[in-house]
């Protein structure tokens, strides 16, 4: 049995990247950076006002009310090019180029037309930049604005979009297959008969990988037996990068994916986590293909697969980020450890009154109880040795991908 983190290590260490690809932006939403953004113009490029009103000279609008010559219009895309002069005016619209001699902007909200439209009352003084952001007062070209590596998330797209990016690299997504093992198992559209129960983890690990930015392909579901499992291995590995299976790892008679693989000549990595959930996670390569073999209840595939499987996929499409990210939470509830293994337990977030982020373990019935599972938003980490933790301590966790 061998610590998460050793484990964790291992995978990085046996992950390769994998191809960098062209998408365009439009289809670049959830794919990992492969390339440093860089602004190729100043932003904003001009000095822009950010208020509609009256481009001023600061110092003609000291005593108010100042009345002011209208010599001009500036507006979005048709700004006003000359120069302004002192006692005179150019009526600005939000985005539009202040014009050279102005040093202001005041709100149209403080002003008032006069005499027609040529002349304008400014009612309050303003200070000299005031609604002015100057040019490159946000980012200079050449600034280097997101890193490959960076996960592309809907905030970023404007970004991309504003410096030109019309076609962004990223990593290629990984292709993955699913393969569910295990002579109880029936298709989700078939009813269970007698001692079956319908395959979930197929379709979990699909929805984790996807997730992660992969590619499914899912499998047939495997019986229990060597040479059946050998064959669909086989044909798994033929054409992804990941193979992740389910079911068949642990010490039961019928548990036959270890031998599956090491029958095909699989280089086993590690067989043996001190995780609970998820003990019995394995981890191999089979030729060019990195196999994750986990435990066949449903919670630990949850958990095995985004410690270690989701970070592979991840380390091949260049995520600089690839573990999930630890965050401090106030436990809700008494919980207990275990003194082998470290664990990772579900709990539910959420905020109180004053903004602490409380983690509220989940009551379950155990690694198989994925109707309770289901609520959770997050797992709770307790350290190996650490028998209990009392409510209102400091725990770590993790979030689940969502
Ligand atoms: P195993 O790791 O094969 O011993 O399976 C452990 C438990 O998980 C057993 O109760 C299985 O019936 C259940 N299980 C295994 N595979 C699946 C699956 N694909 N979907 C739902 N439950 C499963
Ligand atoms: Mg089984």
């Amino acid at each position: 049995m061998i610590p998460i983190a050793e484990a964790i290590g291992i995978v990085l260490q046996q992950t390769s990247e994998l191809e960098i690809e062209s998408v365009a932006l439009s289809d670049s939403l959830g794919r990992i950076l492969a390339q440093d953004i860089v602004a190729d113009s100043d932003l904003p490029p001009f000095d822009r006002a950010q208020m509609d009103g009256y481009a001023v000279r600061a110092a003609d609008v000291a005593n108010t009310p100042a009345r002011l010559r209208i010599v001009g219009e500036s507006a979005a895309g048709s700004g006003w090019h000359h120069e302004m002069k002192a006692g005179e005016a150019v009526r600005i619209m939000t985005g539009a180029p202040v014009p050279t001699g102005a040093d202001a902007v005041q709100q149209v909200e403080l002003t008032r037309e006069v005499d027609g439209p040529e002349f304008v009352e400014i009612l309050e003084p303003v200070a000299s930049g005031r609604s002015i952001v100057g040019r490159a007062g946000e980012i200079k070209a050449g600034e280097t604005v997101l890193r490959a590596g960076e996960d592309i998330n809907a905030v970023m797209i404007a970004t991309l979009a504003s410096f030109g990016y019309a076609q962004v690299k990223v990593g290629r997504r990984p292709r993955v297959a699913v393969m569910a093992t295990g002579s109880e198992l029936v298709n989700v559209d078939e009813k269970p008969g007698a001692d079956q129960i319908r395959d979930s983890n197929n379709y979990t690990i699909a929805a984790y990988a996807a997730l992660a930015g992969a590619t499914v392909r899912r499998m047939p579901l495997a019986v229990d037996d060597t040479e059946e499992l050998k064959r669909q291995i086989a044909q798994a590995t033929a054409q992804s990068d990941v193979l992740v299976t389910s079911g068949g790892v642990s010490v039961g008679v019928y548990d036959f994916t270890k031998a599956a693989l090491k029958e095909l000549g699989a280089e086993i990595y590690f067989e043996r986590v001190a995780l609970r959930p998820g003990k019995p996670t394995v981890f191999a390569r089979l030729g060019n293909t990195l196999v994750f073999g986990l435990p066949g209840n449903p919670v630990s595939v949850t958990v095995t697969f985004n410690l270690f499987a989701r970070t592979a996929l991840r380390v091949m499409q260049g995520a600089k980020q690839p573990e999930l990210i630890e965050e401090a939470a106030v436990l809700a509830r008494d919980l207990k450890g275990s003194i082998e293994r470290e664990s990772y337990l579900p709990a539910v977030l959420r905020t109180d009154e004053k903004g602490t982020l409380l983690a509220e373990p989940l009551k379950w019935g155990g690694s198989s109880d994925f109707v309770a599972f289901a609520r959770a938003t997050a797992l709770i980490n307790v350290p190996t040795g650490v028998k209990s933790i009392s409510a209102n301590s400091l725990v770590k966790i993790v979030r689940l991908p969502a």
